[in-house]
C-alpha cells in the first residue's frame, strides 16, 4: 500500500485491513495525517454528541462511506474499461495496417501485370511491325 491509497482507505476507518496498518507503522507522515484525522473525527463526534444530532450524524457518515466505496468501484470499472479500449483499438490498429499491407501488396502485382502486359503487347506489336 503506499501513503495515496493509504490516505483514501483512512476515511473508511475502522473498516480497514491489515496492509493499512503496516503502512502506518512504516511511514511517519502517514501516522501525523492518521492522528490528525482521528483528533478532527473525535471533535466531530463531540459536537455531534452535544448537538444530540447522533442518529442523523450516522446516516450522512454511512452515506459518505458508501459514496466513497462507490466511487472506488467506479474508478475500478472505469480503468478496466480504458485498457479495454486501448486494446480494441490496438487490435484495431494491426487490423488496418495488415489491411493495407495486403491492398499495397495487390496492387503492387497488379502493376507489375499490368507491365508484363503492356511488355508483351509492344514486343508483339514489334514482331508484326519489323519482321
Ligand atoms: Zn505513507
Amino acid at each position: 500500500m503506499n501513503c495515496e491509497e493509504f490516505r483514501e482507505k483512512m476515511f473508511l476507518y475502522p473498516d480497514v485491513d491489515g496492509d493499512f496498518f503496516l503502512h502506518l507503522q512504516s511511514c511517519e507522515e502517514c501516522k501525523k495525517e492518521f492522528d490528525k484525522f482521528l483528533q478532527v473525527e473525535k471533535i466531530i463526534s463531540e459536537k455531534v454528541y452535544e448537538a444530540g444530532i447522533r442518529e442523523e450524524w450516522e446516516r450522512v457518515s454511512l452515506d459518505i462511506l458508501k459514496r466513497l466505496r462507490l466511487e472506488a468501484v467506479k474508478r475500478k470499472i472505469l480503468i478496466i474499461f480504458l485498457i479495454f479500449l486501448e486494446l480494441i483499438f490496438f487490435f484495431l490498429f494491426i487490423f488496418v495496417i495488415y489491411r493495407f499491407l495486403k491492398v499495397f501488396s495487390f496492387n503492387f502485382s497488379f502493376i507489375y501485370l499490368i507491365f508484363k502486359g503492356l511488355l508483351v503487347l509492344i514486343s508483339q506489336m514489334n514482331f508484326y511491325l519489323f519482321y
